[in-house]
């Protein structure tokens, strides 16, 4: 889940980055309103995490922007405690749900799930190819019906790979996308990472399932 986070307090914003990165959010941090409005008005991002009080543009005027020019994109607002009137406002101009300062990392990414949940419906937050599947909600992944426990990482693969099944997507692909590094680490990160996911995945079945093409990358595909 891509997201973008405004909030000019940089120590708020540098602490809600490192907790919601741990929960395998890919996250784009941004100081100003009028940033944030240029960014979400030329890339895609799957929510906004929006500080009212801005310099620039403040983030009711933000909202209100993206929502005349019918961008959905939802809209968590993060509202002084005494802000009743703009949580209102906020509300009222299509935000989808709000956080009172202080709040905690944790609550957010609750919300940040409700939000999803409620967009995506039940039935299209579950991945699946052949016997295996994901949970986008409980987070929870099977294999022929069996459990399968993955890290926070493992867990933001699978979840790349299950999207486009049968696409091969390269080293830099992936360590892009999954480990949100646009550079190259310099090691074999990539490769240990998938090695450790497939043996979670393939090891005691007859049929793997994630693939490797040789000199080009990785994929999701049944077969031997
Ligand atoms: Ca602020």
């Amino acid at each position: 889940m891509r997201l973008l986070v405004v909030e000019d307090e940089k120590k708020i914003a540098a602490f809600v980055r490192k907790g919601l990165a741990e929960a395998g959010f890919n996250v784009t941090v941004c100081h100003r309103g009028d940033d944030a409005l240029s960014l979400a008005t030329t890339e895609r991002f799957d929510a906004l995490v929006l500080d009212i009080m801005l310099p620039g543009r403040d983030g009711l005027s933000v909202l209100r922007q993206l929502r005349e020019a019918h961008n959905t994109v939802p809209v968590i607002l993060l509202t002084a405690r005494d802000g009743l009137a703009e949580r209102v406002e906020g509300l009222n101009l299509g935000a989808d749900d709000y956080l009172t300062k202080p709040f905690s990392v944790d609550e957010l990414i609750a919300r940040l799930r409700a939000v999803r949940r409620r967009l995506s419906g039940e039935g299209l937050s579950i991945l699946k190819y052949e016997d295996l599947t994901l949970n986008l909600t409980t987070r929870e992944v099977r294999r022929a019906g069996k459990k399968i426990d993955l890290t926070v990482r493992e867990f933001a693969l699978l979840e790349y790979l299950l999207r486009t099944p049968g696409r091969v997507h390269t080293r830099t692909q992936l360590c892009e996308h999954v480990w949100d590094y646009h550079f190259d680490p310099g090691t074999n990160l990539v490769d240990v990472g998938v090695q450790r996911l497939r043996r979670k995945i393939d090891d005691g079945h007859a049929v793997p399932l994630v693939q490797t093409v040789r000199g080009v990358g990785y994929t999701l595909k049944a077969g031997a």
